[in-house]
């Protein structure tokens, strides 16, 4: 809907942990977060338990529960992002160790087969 991704720059994760997103012009900076309203929550239980991880809660049962909430579980304020500097597209190079493309940036090899990223085991 926002022609954002991480391929155009446009897109980033802030992984805080947090339940929460936020849609701003990106020329002025200024935009509005989204929010899960912890007191509209408690009007759902289920809800509230899954977000909370209190318990053993049957998925299905609490995303039927979050479409009927709908908007009421929502909260937004006004918010300005500080400025920052757009990820730009690096050239890609090819790792001599595994042979898939990668950040040039990063060297001859990639950062999983340098050691330096251990995703995998
Ligand atoms: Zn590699």
């Amino acid at each position: 809907m926002t022609c954002c991704s991480y391929g155009n720059g446009w897109m980033r994760v802030k992984d805080w942990g947090k339940t929460a997103l936020t849609l701003y012009d990106k020329h002025e900076l200024e935009g509005i977060r989204l929010f899960v309203d912890l007191e509209e929550i408690k009007k759902y239980p289920l809800i509230e338990q899954w977000l909370m991880r209190i318990g053993n809660i049957n998925k299905e049962e609490v995303a039927k529960e979050i479409m009927r909430a709908g908007r009421d579980i929502l909260s937004w304020q006004r918010v300005r992002v500080a400025p920052y500097e757009r990820m730009k597209k690096a050239r890609l190079a090819l790792c001599s160790s595994c042979g898939e493309m990668h950040p040039a940036t990063d060297g001859d090899i990639c950062i999983r087969c340098s050691g330096k990223d251990n995703y995998y085991e």
